[in-house]
């Protein structure tokens, strides 16, 4: 099913109810797994479920969770816990993404309070299918010096500090704020006017620098990582990751725009 098909099931409001703009940005926020079709109140339930199933059959994502949770399957999470920062509880992997608790079960079936989406599914399992292992080294890196990060580094220019910074430059106090939330704490310790210090998934942490605007300079975004990232998860993913932090600001401001 392509966006243009999905949005002629929708119910062509516009209103943004979804936490998306529009009907159409929706349709394509829901192919890309980043919403879900219950979000849009007036889709009806039964509905709303057929119409996911759907989606769901013919998503890659939803393959690639599948095969993802095989080789999880196949893993002792006894001997991995600790390496990757989760707590073994019942058999089961707690581990914390973006300030959320989730439930991983042996078998790769994952449980959180409230919606999730299939990228924050794909992270997890892949996280603990390569379940890095190192000490942090607290020293930070930027995204093109870890491993394959040369070759993406203008994809994460584009998809995560791009947007990222548009977003602080229009509404630096109320992002300043959700970081907060998320968990993320300042650093008075680097040469920019903002820097915090967030926790994205155990064993990854990021430096967030925030230059706003000057006289002199446009505004500015650069993120950092410990120089052990690339043991935990591979360049893509770590761009999956930040598309993930930069998604859910956007939803939070939609949110308290509305409020
Ligand atoms: S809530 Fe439903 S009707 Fe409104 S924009 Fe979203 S998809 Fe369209």
């Amino acid at each position: 099913m392509n966006a243009i098909q999905l949005y002629k099931k929708l119910p062509g409001k516009n209103c943004g109810e979804c936490n998306v703009n529009t009907c159409m940005a929706f349709a394509m926020s829901v192919l890309q797994g980043l919403s879900e079709l219950s979000a849009c109140p007036y889709l009806p339930e039964k509905e709303a479920s057929t119409l996911q199933a759907s989606v769901r059959r013919s998503d890659w994502r939803e393959r690639l969770i599948r095969a993802l949770r095989q080789e999880v399957k196949n893993i002792s999470f006894k001997d991995i816990a600790e390496d990757i920062g989760a707590e073994l509880r019942d058999n089961m992997l707690i581990l914390k993404c973006l300030g959320r608790e989730f439930s991983i079960m042996p078998e790769g079936d994952i449980h959180t309070q409230g919606h999730m989406t299939p990228w924050v599914q794909i992270l997890l399992l892949h996280y603990i299918r390569i379940h890095g292992k190192a000490k942090l080294s607290d020293r930070w890196t930027s995204y093109s010096e870890l491993k394959s990060g040369m070759v993406k580094a203008s994809s994460f220019a584009r998809d995560c500090e791009e947007p990222l910074r548009a977003l602080l430059d229009n509404s630096t106090d109320a992002v300043a704020s959700i970081l907060r939330r998320l968990g993320a704490s300042h650093r008075d310790s680097f040469p920019a006017p903002f820097a915090w210090h967030l926790y994205l998934l155990p064993r990854i942490p990021v430096m967030i620098l925030y230059w706003p605007q000057d006289d002199e300079f446009d505004s500015k975004v650069k993120i950092l990582f410990d120089s052990t990232a690339d043991i935990f998860l591979d360049a893509e993913a770590i761009i999956f990751l930040l598309e993930g932090l930069v998604k859910n600001i956007e939803i939070q401001l939609r949110v308290m725009s509305r409020s």
